[in-house]
C-alpha cells in the first residue's frame, strides 16, 4: 500500500510510531501525597519526596495503577499481574533525584490495540506495545529572569502513563486519528483529562521512511508534541527532510527533534540515546507491583461503555447513521446527552437529530457546553428537550414545531408550563379541518391551480405553504399533502 503526502512521498512509505505521555488523573502524585491540580502557584505542590530530599521514601499510589489498570483494560490489552518500577538515570535541573521512576522490562500494561477510523470510514487496528507508570518531571522556568532560571516543581512526581504504539501507522492522518481516539478512550475511561493544552497528553512522535517491502530505515524521534495538528504537520516535514536526504545520498541520523508550528520545521534537539545510557536498575526503595486477580476483575466489572461499543450500538440499536453515531460519540458529554434524552423514552433518531441540531445551537446561544446540561443548574433542559421530543413522537406536533420548541429553551426551567406551550402548537390532524384549509386555499388560488394543472408541477410546495401558512404552521404535514393530492389529481 502506498501512502502520498500530496503527491510528494512518490515511492517512499511514511512509518510512524508514537510515544504518548498521559496524565493520570488522581489527586496526588504517583509516589507522594502531594496534589496535582494544573495551575497552581509555583512549587506548591511539592512534597519531600518530589524535593528528593535524603532518606525519602516513596510510596506508591494504589488510585494511580487503578488508572493505569483502567486503560490497559480499555486498550484490550493484557494486563501484567506483576511489574516492576526502575530507575532511569539522567541528570536535569527539573529532576531533582537525578534520576526518574518508571518500568522498564515490566511495563504494567503489555500488548494491546486501538482501532482508527480514518476519513473515508474504512478502519485500521494499530498495535500498542505497552503502557507503564512514571513519574513526570518538574519544569524549568528560563523567561522569568535576565540571567537565572527558576525551577517549578508542583508537576515533578505526577503519575504519568506512557502508552507506546506499534510502528504500525502510515500516514499523517493516520497519526492523527490515532491520538484523537486514544484521546477519547482515555476520556471515557476518566483515566486522563486529555487537555493537550495544558500538557496533560503530549506525544512523542518517531519518524522513518522507506521504500516499499524494505526493512525499517533510522528513525528521529520529535519531543512533546501538544496537539494534534502539529503531530500531523511534524510527521509530515519530518518524513519530506528524510526523503530529500535519502534521495540526495545522504544518511538519516538517529536524533531527537523538536517541532517548530511556527516554521514548519524540525530541528535536531540532541543526539538521539540509546536504554543503555540511562543505567537503567530495579529501584531499591519499591518492591515488585503485584496485582489482584479479584481487584482486577472489579476494576474490569466496573468499566464504562466506551466509544467503540457506544458505535455499534449507536447504529445497531437505534438506526443512526456511522456519521451522526461518531459525531455524537465524539464528545462524550454529547454522548452523555443523547443516553440521557434516550434514556427518557425520547425516540432515537429524533434525539440523535436534536442533538446535532437544534439542541446544539441553543446551547451556543446560552454560551454552554454538554458538561453543563448534565449539571444540577441546567438539568431542566433534559426533561424539556425529553418532553417535546415525546410530543413529537406521539404524533402531536411537526418537526418544525419541536425545533422551534427547543430554540424557545432558556436559562429558567419552564416546569408547568411546558405542556401548554406543546398545546400552542399542537399540529392539525383533523382532516375536515385540514380538507377546508386546502379548498379555501385552491378557491383563491384558482389561477395558480389552472397552471398546475397544465404541467407547472413545481407550485405543489407552494400549495403545500400556503395551507400550513393558513393553519399557522400546525397542519399535519402529512394529511396536508395527501389531502392536496387528492383534490388536485
Ligand atoms: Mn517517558
Amino acid at each position: 500500500m502506498s501512502y502520498v503526502i500530496e503527491g510528494r512521498t512518490g515511492p517512499w512509505e511514511i512509518v510512524v510510531g508514537l510515544e504518548v505521555h498521559a496524565q493520570v488523573i488522581s489527586q496526588s502524585k504517583l509516589f507522594s501525597g502531594a496534589a496535582t491540580a494544573f495551575g497552581a502557584e509555583p512549587n506548591s505542590q511539592v512534597s519531600f519526596v518530589d524535593a528528593a530530599f535524603p532518606g525519602m521514601l516513596p510510596v506508591l499510589n494504589r488510585e494511580a495503577v487503578a488508572q493505569a489498570v483502567r486503560t490497559g483494560l480499555g486498550l484490550n490489552a493484557h494486563i501484567n499481574m506483576v511489574s516492576r518500577f526502575d530507575r532511569k538515570n539522567y541528570f536535569y535541573a527539573d529532576l531533582p533525584a537525578g534520576y526518574q521512576i518508571s518500568q522498564y522490562e515490566h511495563p504494567i500494561v503489555g500488548a494491546g490495540v486501538i482501532e482508527i477510523t480514518l476519513a473515508d470510514g474504512s478502519t485500521r487496528q494499530i498495535g500498542v506495545t505497552r503502557l507503564h507508570l512514571e513519574q513526570d518531571a518538574g519544569k524549568s522556568l528560563h523567561d522569568q529572569h535576565p540571567t537565572k532560571s527558576y525551577i517549578d516543581l508542583n508537576r515533578a512526581g505526577v503519575a504519568l502513563m506512557e502508552i507506546v504504539s506499534e510502528p504500525d501507522i502510515r500516514s499523517p492522518e493516520e497519526a492523527g486519528a490515532y491520538v484523537r481516539k486514544l484521546r477519547s478512550i482515555l476520556r471515557y475511561l476518566g483515566t486522563c483529562d486529555g487537555n493537550m493544552e495544558e500538557g496533560s497528553l503530549r506525544a512523542d512522535v518517531n519518524v522513518s521512511v522507506r521504500k516499499h517491502g524494505e526493512p525499517y530505515r533510522t528513525r528521529c524521534e520529535i519531543k512533546n508534541v501538544n496537539s494534534v495538528r502539529f503531530v500531523m504537520q511534524a510527521i509530515e516535514v519530518e518524513a519530506l527532510r528524510h526523503i530529500d536526504i535519502w534521495e540526495s545520498g545522504g544518511t538519516v541520523q538517529q536524533e531527537t527533534r523538536l517541532f517548530d508550528p511556527n516554521r514548519g520545521e524540525t530541528r535536531s534537539m540532541r543526539s538521539k540515546e540509546d536504554a543503555h545510557d540511562y543505567r537503567y536498575f530495579p529501584d531499591p526503595d519499591l518492591l515488585p507491583l503485584v496485582l489482584d486477580e479479584a481487584w482486577v476483575a472489579e476494576l474490569k466489572a466496573a468499566l464504562p461503555e466506551l466509544p467503540d461499543a457506544k458505535f455499534a450500538r449507536y447504529q445497531q440499536d437505534y438506526g443512526l447513521s456511522a456519521y451522526d453515531a461518531a459525531t455524537i460519540i465524539d464528545d462524550m458529554f454529547r454522548a452523555r446527552c443523547f443516553d440521557a434524552l434516550v434514556a427518557r423514552n425520547a425516540d432515537p433518531k429524533d434525539s440523535a437529530n436534536a442533538i446535532l441540531g437544534a439542541f446544539s445551537s441553543k446551547l451556543k446561544d446560552l454560551g454552554i457546553d454538554w458538561p453543563e446540561v448534565l449539571s444540577p443548574d441546567w438539568a431542566h433542559l433534559l426533561e424539556e428537550a425529553a418532553a417535546f421530543l415525546a410530543a413529537k413522537a406521539a404524533g402531536r406536533i411537526s418537526n418544525a414545531s419541536l425545533n422551534t420548541l427547543l430554540l424557545g429553551m432558556g436559562a429558567e426551567p419552564r416546569g408547568a408550563a411546558l405542556e401548554g406551550l406543546i398545546k400552542e402548537r399542537e399540529q392539525v390532524s383533523d382532516t375536515s379541518a385540514i380538507e377546508a384549509a386546502v379548498d379555501a386555499m385552491l378557491a383563491a388560488n384558482a389561477a395558480k391551480v389552472d397552471d398546475y394543472r397544465a404541467g407547472n408541477v413545481k407550485l405543489f410546495g407552494f400549495f403545500v405553504g400556503q395551507v400550513m401558512k393558513a393553519m399557522a404552521g400546525k397542519g399535519n404535514p402529512g394529511l396536508v399533502n395527501e389531502v392536496l393530492k387528492a383534490r388536485l389529481g
